[in-house]
């Protein structure tokens, strides 16, 4: 089944959920960056959380993107997620294989400073928020910056799940209120999260669709359109001409090294992808250095 994001409605417009799949999108991040299982569960959900994030801020605007950066001083590093409302994610992982294999997420991911970055390309400036990061999950972080930064209040479930030969499921679940929804709703709400199993072992077993209708039976859940589907996938938009740019920034001498090399290769931090670029490549930098 291919990965997809849809949408719905509870309890008569209480709540807005938004779900997503996104098995082969994680799957996919995982071989190509060569990722542990807790490095795998980690990006998988903050690149699920980007997606869901991205199209939950979405204003009409059709090239949203929203960038989860995580900084904190557990073993896995810097981690970068990257979803966009056209449903194409990408992420990296700076030590995507911590030699503990007793790590999970949050310990993985550590404390340190959660940067959300939304914009939309080419308009405009970036918005930047920034969080501390407190050791709590991927999901509770994400939740946390609703609140706090986009006034938004909502629950937030994401789900991987690893097994010996690859990602067997992953996905997740926004579920947002609003300020007319009543506390009995919500507490009914609450009262289904806690119950529900491990989302991604749902995702295993059966169509996003229904994995919702079961996490939400008893409230009414409707998906609002049917033919609303946005499909996902892990998508680097990396391209020769940006994979050179950064190399203008490098001191003259730098480059005149790489000259005498008779060359240079740059790597795609986020899918691999690899750009060789010759001495006549490295020479037209020398020639434009403003540019
Ligand atoms: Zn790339």
């Amino acid at each position: 089944m291919s990965d997809r994001l849809i949408q719905g409605m509870a309890e008569n417009g209480d709540f807005r959920i938004l779900a997503a799949q996104t098995t082969h999108t994680v799957e996919t991040a995982r071989e190509l960056l060569d990722l542990a299982p807790v490095a795998t569960d980690a990006l998988g959900r903050a690149l699920t959380g980007s997606l869901l994030l991205a199209r939950l801020l979405d204003k009409n605007i059709k090239n949203q993107y929203v960038t989860l950066r995580f900084e904190g001083d557990g073993a896995l590093g810097t981690l970068i997620a990257e979803g966009t409302v056209a449903g194409h994610a990408r992420g990296y992982v700076e030590n995507g294989a911590p030699p503990d294999l007793s790590l999970d997420v949050p310990r993985a991911i550590g404390h340190g400073v959660l940067t959300v970055i939304r914009g939309t390309p080419p308009a405009g400036k970036p918005y930047t928020s920034q969080l501390t990061l407190g050791g709590s999950g991927v999901a509770q972080e994400i939740t946390r910056y609703l609140h706090t930064s986009e006034q938004i209040h909502s629950a937030v479930l994401l789900g991987v799940l690893n097994r010996r030969d690859g990602v067997a499921a992953a996905g997740g679940i926004i579920i947002q209120t609003f300020p007319h929804t009543t506390e009995e709703s919500i507490a009914r709400m609450e009262a289904l999260i806690k119950e529900a199993p491990p989302l991604s072992t749902l995702i295993e077993k059966m169509p996003i669709e229904d994995v919702v209708a079961q996490v939400l039976h008893g409230l009414d859940y409707k998906q609002l359109d049917p033919s609303f589907n946005v499909p996902l996938s892990y998508t680097c938009p990396c391209t020769r001409e940006r994979a050179l740019a950064p190399l203008q920034l490098f001191p003259p001498d730098e480059l005149s090294e790489m000259i005498d090399e008779g060359g240079t290769e740059v790597v795609c931090q986020f899918c691999g992808r690899k750009y060789t670029f010759d001495v006549d490549d490295l020479r037209s930098l020398h020639a434009t250095p403003d540019a």
